[in-house]
């Protein structure tokens, strides 16, 4: 039996879910707290940096809404890839659930935007009032210039990290650059200003306030996750098997330790979880996945001298004595699908053409032009979706005789949409009937041989 040495019981156990009191997390280091740092940091320096970075010119990533169109680096979207945009959010769930079924909730627990910025907020308010003791003991203290200052210091570090966090996030809709100096020349539109003011009461209410409670009360994903995990997921699970019964010992109480099992019940897996649950009740659906759990049982294990992992990964088999099976048909569908949907997506953004055409009739009727013409007045909006700019020639088929006025070719930008105003005129000897058939056709000087076009109508004098 391993040698005991004895653990520090704690002296306020955190409060049960939904209490109305503050949970008061403690902060713990070891393994799966480096990874959620980790994370969090990939998670940041993604949702920080990208907004800076420049593509041909421009924004790598911007949803252009007075334009209605999406930049992502060289691609750019329009509202008829809605699709595709749709099926970006299709391979999302089904990777989710992927990882639910594989993994429980380690996305809420090492990814989920909610639980980073939590975490973030959370580091600001040690720094500002100190760990976990310090900051019980500030909220039962009245009322002094040191709690004043140190709660101002607190709510005016989580204000500049909402401000930070929203104006970036307009920064996707809004070029960030124009946006952050017209910021500092007081110059920002209202919108701008309106919904950085949302975002950044949003910030701050989720991640300060409200914390777990939008994980137990708004995000719907909490709700179901618990009907995704099977017997073979690897969940955040307590080994009672090992555990119970549970009892504090001193390190040197070999008798006692040999009538217990190994947890000490000193309760530090309670006092590190930030929704405030105890693990050892089982899976719940508090439980966000963040394993802080695990690095603190497994230092009191340390501590201890006992093996790790009282608390860890482990699948409800695994808990019986069995054997995680890995391999199994739900596991293996999602899969399949998540890498069908992938390539798919795949298939359709290279596959789709990077330049189309849309052509509108003038709304009203034909007109006569000299020499016994009629003439027909149309609207062509041209896009390319392309990276580099196109030179686009104008063609019209249908007649045999006619003239055009308009450009025959027009240069369109990277990820530009043009719109060209042309005029056909045709013999109105030339005319079958009084609606005909014009055909536009656009072609790329870039791209050999292929060829769009857009068939209209071409008014003329009813023909008896
Ligand atoms: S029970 Fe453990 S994994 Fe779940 S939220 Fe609490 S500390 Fe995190
Ligand atoms: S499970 Fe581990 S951390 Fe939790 S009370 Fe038992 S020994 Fe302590």
């Amino acid at each position: 039996m391993s040698r005991l040495i004895s653990v520090k019981q704690i002296e306020s156990p955190a409060p049960a879910p939904g209490a109305t009191h503050k949970i008061q997390p403690r902060s713990f280091s070891g393994v799966y707290r480096r990874l959620r740092i980790a994370g969090g940091l990939v998670l940041f320096a993604l949702y920080f940096g990208v907004a800076w970075l420049d593509w041909g010119g421009r924004q790598a990533v911007l949803w252009d809404l007075a334009e209605k169109k999406f930049h992502i680096f060289s691609a750019t979207f329009w509202p008829e890839d809605l699709v595709l945009l749709a099926a970006i959010l299709l391979i999302c769930a089904f990777g989710l659930f992927f990882l639910t079924v594989l993994a429980g909730r380690v996305w809420c627990g090492y990814a989920c935007p909610q639980s980073v910025w939590t975490w973030v907020f959370l580091w600001a308010e040690r720094l500002a009032e100190g760990d976990r003791n310090r900051r019980l003991k500030l909220d039962a203290a009245p009322l002094t210039a040191n709690k004043v200052a140190r709660r101002g210091m607190k709510h005016g570090l989580w204000l500049l990290i909402g401000l930070v966090t929203a104006i970036t996030f307009v920064g996707y809709f809004t070029p960030i650059r124009g946006l952050v100096a017209d910021l500092i020349a007081m110059e920002a539109s209202g919108w701008a200003v309106f919904w950085i003011f949302f975002f950044t009461s949003a910030t701050y209410l989720n991640a300060g306030w409200l914390r777990e409670k939008v994980c137990f009360h708004m995000c719907p994903y909490g709700r179901f996750q618990s009907s995704m995990v099977d017997a073979d997921s690897l969940v955040i699970s307590y080994d009672a098997a090992r555990g119970e019964p549970r009892g504090s010992r001193k390190k040197d109480d070999l008798q006692v330790s040999q009538e217990l099992g190994d947890c000490i019940d000193c309760q530090m897996c309670v006092q590190v979880c930030p929704t405030g649950i105890d693990i050892r009740d089982g899976l719940q659906m508090e439980c966000i996945g963040c394993a802080a759990c695990i690095d603190a049982c497994d230092s009191i294990m340390d501590k201890m001298g006992y093996a790790r992992g009282l608390v860890r990964y482990a699948s409800e088999r695994d808990l019986k004595g069995g054997k995680t099976n890995l391999l199994r048909p739900r596991l293996v569908g999602y899969f399949v699908f998540l890498a069908l949907m992938i390539g798919l997506f795949s298939w359709g953004v290279a596959s789709r053409p990077l330049v189309t055409l849309d052509v509108e009739r003038d709304r009203g009727m034909y007109r006569y032009t000299g020499g016994g013409n009629i003439e027909n007045s149309y609207l062509l909006k041209l896009t390319n979706k392309d990276s580099s700019p196109r030179y686009l020639v104008i063609e019209v088929g249908g007649f045999e005789e006619f003239s055009t006025t308009g450009p025959g070719g027009i240069v369109v930008g990277a990820g530009e949409r043009v719109e060209v105003p042309l005029s056909v005129a045709v013999p109105s000897s030339s005319l079958d009937s009084g609606a005909n058939d014009v055909v536009f056709e656009v072609s790329t000087l870039n791209q050999e041989g292929a060829v769009i076009t857009g068939t209209t109508t071409f008014l003329g004098p009813p023909k008896h």
